[in-house]
């Protein structure tokens, strides 16, 4: 029989399993602990379990390892991990240090079908979609480097990594329910964030879900003309229909929604620009929140960071005017950590 990874199974699946097979769910949610509140990668080293049972679990599942290929230090702490899959396939993911806590962002996908002309993931199309266990085993992979490291584990989920979340939707859903199970790994679901690039029946979707976490949604221009040029997605998803979609979503979730906008030298950086970034968003009230981002350059595209007066102004300008907004902080700038550079980088 063929074994399957058993961080692919949620709660409940894995209940179902030891019924299947003649396990209590006393002894199922012994499995459960096991795996996610004392994170242990071994079936040899579960605790609490008959050795039938750990035979059992011997016989029809593994537990995901990925290979750590790289590890890339910065000076504010945050650390890069190039991890390689099975296939061979490498992925990347950031940890980062926060007066909060420690936050981890993940990939979901080899490569993004999106294509954004401004994202060095855009330059790899799709390869496949990652599994629910690939895109797990990245935080149980990082969480028992920090605890050998005697360093505080995750308590922060950014679906930020390369790939779009929403185009691998039932994966992402069920990575969502397991990580923030609270028998397991217990991470507050008001303390995970999934980044969108917009995808408009999805923000629907999302905003129907039990499971209610933190939407992003990368904006990066304030009119269609500008957007179309950075996201070919807009021209699907237009900015009057992703506005409908995002005022449905907080008229559902009642949640605010954050604005990601990267700014890019001459591009969408001037105050024109902000002013009619304020107008898009205005309606929203407190409900939105912007988060500015000064562009990290790509070796093999011509967009350029934004000068840091204008960087400074457009700011101002939002301040100003009451917009929520944050200029974030650069992470790891010089390792970097930016989307898909690491990568593209080491192959
Ligand atoms: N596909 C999703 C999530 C992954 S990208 C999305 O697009 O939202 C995570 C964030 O990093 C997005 O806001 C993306 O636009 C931004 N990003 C991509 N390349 C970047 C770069 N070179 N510099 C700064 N931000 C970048
Ligand atoms: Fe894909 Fe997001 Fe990069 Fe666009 S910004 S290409 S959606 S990863």
């Amino acid at each position: 029989m063929n074994k399957q990874a058993i961080y692919n199974l949620n709660r409940e699946e894995l209940y179902n399993w030891g019924k299947d097979n003649g396990i209590s769910s006393f002894y199922a949610e012994k499995i459960w602990l096991n795996l996610y509140r004392f994170r242990v990668q071994d079936f040899d080293e579960f605790e609490g379990l008959k050795p039938e049972i750990i035979e059992k679990l011997k016989a029809s599942f593994f537990i995901t390892k990925l290979e750590t290929e790289l590890v890339q230090k910065s000076d504010d702490g945050t650390m890069k991990f190039l991890f390689r899959l099975k296939d061979d396939s490498l992925i990347e993911t950031v940890v980062m240090n926060h007066n909060f806590g420690r936050s981890v962002c993940v990939t979901t996908q080899l490569g993004c079908n999106i294509g954004c002309s401004f994202c060095a993931s855009g330059l790899m199309p799709k390869n496949r979609d990652l599994e629910v266990a690939e895109i797990l085993a990245q935080i149980m992979t990082v969480n028992k480097k920090l605890m050998a490291d005697s360093e505080e584990i995750i308590s922060h989920v950014v679906v930020m990594g390369i790939g779009e979340p929403f185009d691998n939707y039932d994966n992402l859903m069920k990575f969502l329910s397991i990580i923030s199970d609270d028998k397991g790994l217990a991470i507050a679901k008001r303390q995970i964030t999934v980044s969108t690039s917009g995808i408009v029946p999805k923000i629907l979707e999302f905003a129907n879900e039990k499971i209610r976490v933190n939407m992003a949604i990368s904006l990066h221009a304030p009119n269609n003309e500008i957007r179309s040029k950075l996201m070919r997605i807009n021209k699907t998803y237009p900015l009057e229909e992703l506005f409908d979609a995002i005022h449905k979503y907080i008229e559902i979730t009642k949640k605010r929604v954050t604005f990601e906008y990267i700014l890019i030298r001459d591009l969408n950086d001037s105050l024109d620009e902000a002013r009619e970034l304020l107008e898009l968003i205005k309606p929203l009230g407190k409900n939105a929140y912007v988060n500015l981002i000064p562009y990290n350059p790509v070796s093999e595209l011509e967009y350029e960071r934004s000068r840091d007066e204008d960087i400074d102004k457009f700011f101002e300008f939002l301040i100003q005017n009451k917009v929520r907004c944050v200029l974030r902080r650069e992470h790891g700038g010089e390792i970097e950590a930016a989307c898909g550079q690491l990568r593209s980088n080491a192959i």
